[in-house]
């Protein structure tokens, strides 16, 4: 057994690690100990000589060098911030988040000799530090516990019993084999998703992740995570859930203990009832694409508008045009608002344009008002020119070398306005770029891990 428990200051992680690695009879390690071993002093005189920078600097050295296992591995408090950290705590482990109340929190740790990282007071403190680090406790872990009315003793007994048993139940299983053999998909696919099914009583730390969507069969999602977990040595299975219906994947999903969902099209604004938490970006954009679940909490994500903003981000300021007021368009409106950019959208159903223009502060109007504009950015966010469709939403005549034309349609490829647009000397970037960055985005979601974005560029091919 290789376990690493994660989670803020008082949340318990070395008195039920102590615990644990008794049940388990393997060696207990603490970083925070071996920091202040390596350094032949005390954390807060770590941090008082060195500061909170240097005391980083020395526990990434101790993450890097720890034993191989099998253990258990308690980590300090802000471990998980860096994400190179959390790809060598991760491979080849099972990382368990330890969370509790702020309440809670604050009653175990007032009385601690450990430094103040601010000066705000501790409750303040507490408040802060784990509304900053939230995300990245949640991304990197594969289980979730909460201590908070728990003794040691009974947190180390569940995670006992979520590594040695899971945390599906046999029926559940049923259910997901069932659902899984008359989805429609693949038959090959349906026959490994249902051995991996199968052998979670053997390996019941392994954890699902997989696409929703509707249909989902052409998604390159699958081959690409699943290519990811292995590098990464994380012990999981990335599948697919095609399905018209959200409300039976959701409930599959929960059978089978999914840890993670990448949502697509028609799900994306109908998954937002089945959350219990959504980040500020889904809330603005009103749709998720990335759903996690842990303990018995679901949270919900947004990495498509990452996938718009990132290859346009060295244009921030510039005059944009938006094509469509649909689902990617509000993306795209979300991101370039974020880069500052003049924004004008631009549709066929004018009153669309009018709505989505008002929510995010654009101007707004038809295709016909494109030439009056001479944008610097056009994001084509309508499917015009997606297989089999051979139209272009611009025409050549209607583009010039100072253009950057980013086209969302990603059948195929070289899509009609991407010629057009090369043709005319533009800028062109095609929509596999989106693809690229935002499942970037959603692994890191995932796992906490920062994947090369080269790596992600050769998967996808
Ligand atoms: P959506 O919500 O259905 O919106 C479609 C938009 O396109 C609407 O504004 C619609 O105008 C407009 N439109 C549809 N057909 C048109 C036509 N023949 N001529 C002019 N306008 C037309 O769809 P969506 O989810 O936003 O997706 C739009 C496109 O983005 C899809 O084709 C997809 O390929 C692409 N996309 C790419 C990625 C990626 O990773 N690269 C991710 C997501 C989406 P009306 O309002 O008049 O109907």
């Amino acid at each position: 057994m290789n376990v690493v428990l994660i989670g803020f200051r008082g949340t318990g992680k070395t008195e039920s690690g102590r615990l644990l690695a008794r049940l388990l009879d393997v060696p207990f390690y603490d970083s925070d100990a071996l920091v202040e071993e390596e350094a032949g002093s005390a954390v807060h005189e770590i941090f008082e000589r060195e500061g909170e920078e240097g005391f980083r600097a020395r526990e990434k050295r101790v993450i890097a060098g720890l034993p191989p296992g099998p253990g258990v591995f308690a980590t300090g408090g802000g471990v998980i911030l860096d994400p190179e950290n959390v790809e060598r705590l991760r491979r080849g482990r099972t990382v368990i988040l330890l969370s509790a109340d702020e309440v809670t929190i604050e009653k175990r740790i007032q009385h601690s000799t450990r430094p103040a990282l601010t000066r705000m007071g501790l409750r303040a403190e507490i408040h802060a530090l784990l509304e900053a680090r939230k995300d990245a406790y949640l991304a990197a872990a594969d289980f979730c516990v909460d201590t908070s009315a728990r003794s040691a003793n009974e947190v180390a007994m569940i995670i006992k019993r979520i590594l040695v048993e899971g945390v599906t139940r046999e029926e559940g299983r049923k259910d997901a084999l069932r659902f899984v053999e008359s989805s429609g998909i693949p038959a090959a696919e349906v026959e490994q998703l249902a051995a991996m099914i199968r052998s979670i009583p053997e390996n019941p730390a392994m954890r699902f992740y997989g696409i929703a969507g509707f249909p989902s069969l052409h998604s390159r999602s699958p081959p690409l995570f699943q290519r990811l977990f292995s590098y990464f040595e994380i012990n999981a299975f990335y599948t697919r859930f095609h399905d018209p219906s959200f409300s039976r994947i959701f409930s599959i999903v929960q059978d089978m203990g999914v840890r993670g969902l990448s949502v697509t099209i028609p799900f994306k604004q109908e998954v937002l009832q089945y959350l219990d938490h959504m980040d500020e970006h889904s809330k603005a954009i009103g749709a998720c694409n990335t759903a996690l679940l842990c303990g018995d909490e679901s949270y919900g994500y947004n990495t498509d508008w990452v996938g718009i903003r990132d290859p346009l981000a060295s244009l921030s300021g510039s005059t944009a045009v938006i094509l469509g007021a649909g689902g990617a368009a509000a993306s795209a409106a979300y991101a370039l608002r974020s880069l500052d950019m003049e924004i004008t959208i631009l549709n066929r159903t004018v009153e669309r344009a009018v709505a989505l223009a008002a929510r995010f502060g654009c101007h707004h109007g038809s295709f016909r008002d494109f030439d009056g504009i001479k944008p610097a950015v056009v994001v084509n966010a309508t499917p015009v020119g997606m297989e089999p469709d051979t139209a272009s939403p611009l025409a050549k005549s209607q583009l010039s070398p100072s253009m950057t034309v980013f086209d969302l349609v990603y059948t195929p490829p070289e899509t009609p306005l991407l010629r057009a647009a090369r043709s005319a000397r533009c800028t062109v970037i095609p929509g596999k770029e989106m693809f690229i960055r935002q499942a970037k985005a959603q692994f890191r979601q995932f796992t906490g891990i920062d994947a090369p974005l080269e790596m992600i560029r050769e998967i996808v091919g």
